[in-house]
């Protein structure tokens, strides 16, 4: 144990729940009293207030954001070992979604600086895909620690090879680019209000966003058992994802000082540049026009066990995402990948994630700049 004691939390959910805990019980309260506990008025509300927060024409909430990914993939009525263009470092949801559905994951490699999608690895897995005679339909972004990934470079690669974009914005709701907020680009946009992501709930909860109405009509049904105009007439094959009153009214309650906390993750995200500017770390890479919803903070280091140690020894938590990239898996290791992703392995022996959230102090960032002197 070390000397100090630490108040550092990776993640801070209970100065957020302090902040706001009075307006929680009784948005919560209110839905004790009128007992709809599924697809209850809360829900409807929560909808329309995050079609308003991200210009997306539709916002169809659901139960998590794998599902969420399901459901759009589902969606786009993709047959069986269709391929779908995943990145290899992510969360498993990414290639499992598809994986789930019969379809192929083909594993494509990162940027090494936005650890996002990589450009030239995907016009490879097309080209080879392509030679081995696959049929690819689709291809999964995902925007990984809160930075959206180049939507308009992958969207020109995409209508050339005539792919659909799903943007996985589980960890980048809130960010945008050229203004344009995450929710409202691609043909369809998941994501996840798992209680550590950006804007999180008390629990699991997810989001579908397009503005394709006819793709949002499916969406609805699908999420309903694939129901029709009336509750007891199945249309199609679907699944029961709902997102369950309760946690709608709590996120009603979070939105409202979320624009509040996207702010102070951005003020965070500065003070660790200004404390860490003589650290031999690489920093985070935000392209221009880009804002990150600062799901993470991700240096890069050749030397991670002596800064995890050192942080760690002084009441720093770290969080290592992620260890092995997904074409590794043993799950996963049998899906094709278009080279060697050496970034994506690279990524997974040199990244290591600092605390992030709304509620860090100017005291930690002194004394970070201290303990790493
Ligand atoms: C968290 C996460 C998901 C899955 O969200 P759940 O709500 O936990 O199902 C999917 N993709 C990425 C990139 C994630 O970080």
């Amino acid at each position: 144990m070390n000397e100090y004691s630490s108040d550092i939390n990776f993640i801070d959910l209970k100065s957020q729940k302090d902040r706001i805990r009075f307006l929680l019980d009784a948005a919560i309260a209110k839905v004790l009293d009128h007992g709809q506990f599924i697809m209850g008025p809360e829900v409807k509300e929560l909808e329309f207030e995050l079609q308003q927060f991200t210009g997306a024409k539709f916002a169809l909430t659901c139960a998590n954001g794998t599902d969420a990914l399901t459901l759009a993939l589902m969606a786009l009525n993709l047959k069986s070992n269709d391929v779908v263009f995943v990145p290899s470092f992510t969360y498993v949801s990414t290639a499992e979604a598809p994986a789930q559905l019969g379809l192929i994951p083909y594993m494509v490699d990162a940027c090494p600086k936005t650890f996002n999608i990589s450009l030239d690895s995907l016009k490879d897995s097309i080209h080879k895909a392509k030679k081995e005679g696959l049929s690819y339909k689709a291809v999964i972004i995902v925007d990984l620690f809160g930075q959206p990934a180049d939507f308009q470079k992958i969207s020109d690669i995409a209508s050339e090879e005539n792919l659909k974009v799903i943007i996985d914005a589980a960890q980048s709701f809130g960010g945008s680019i050229q203004g344009k907020k995450v929710g409202s680009m691609g043909d369809i946009t998941t994501t996840s209000f798992f209680p550590a992501k950006p804007l999180g709930c008390f629990g699991d909860g997810g989001a579908v966003f397009t503005n394709d109405e006819e793709l949002s009509t499916i969406i609805n049904s699908l999420r309903l058992h694939g129901k029709g105009n009336e509750k007891y007439d199945n249309v199609r094959i679907g699944l029961n994802s709902r997102l369950d009153t309760i946690q709608a009214a709590v996120l009603l309650e979070k939105l409202k000082i979320f624009p509040d906390e996207l702010k102070k993750r951005q003020w965070a995200a500065d003070s660790y540049s200004k404390a860490l500017i003589d650290c031999d770390l690489e920093l985070p890479v935000i392209a221009d026009g880009t804002t990150s919803a600062w799901a993470q903070f991700t240096i890069k280091t050749n030397d991670r066990e002596f800064y995890k140690n050192k942080l760690n020894e002084n009441g720093i938590p770290t969080g290592i995402y992620y260890p092995k990239p997904l074409h590794e898996q043993s799950g996963y290791n049998h899906f094709p990948q278009a080279n060697d992703l050496d970034v994506s392995k690279e990524l997974s022996t040199n990244v290591l994630s600092l605390p992030m959230h709304p509620y860090l102090q100017e005291s930690y960032f002194s004394r970070l700049a201290e303990i790493l002197e």
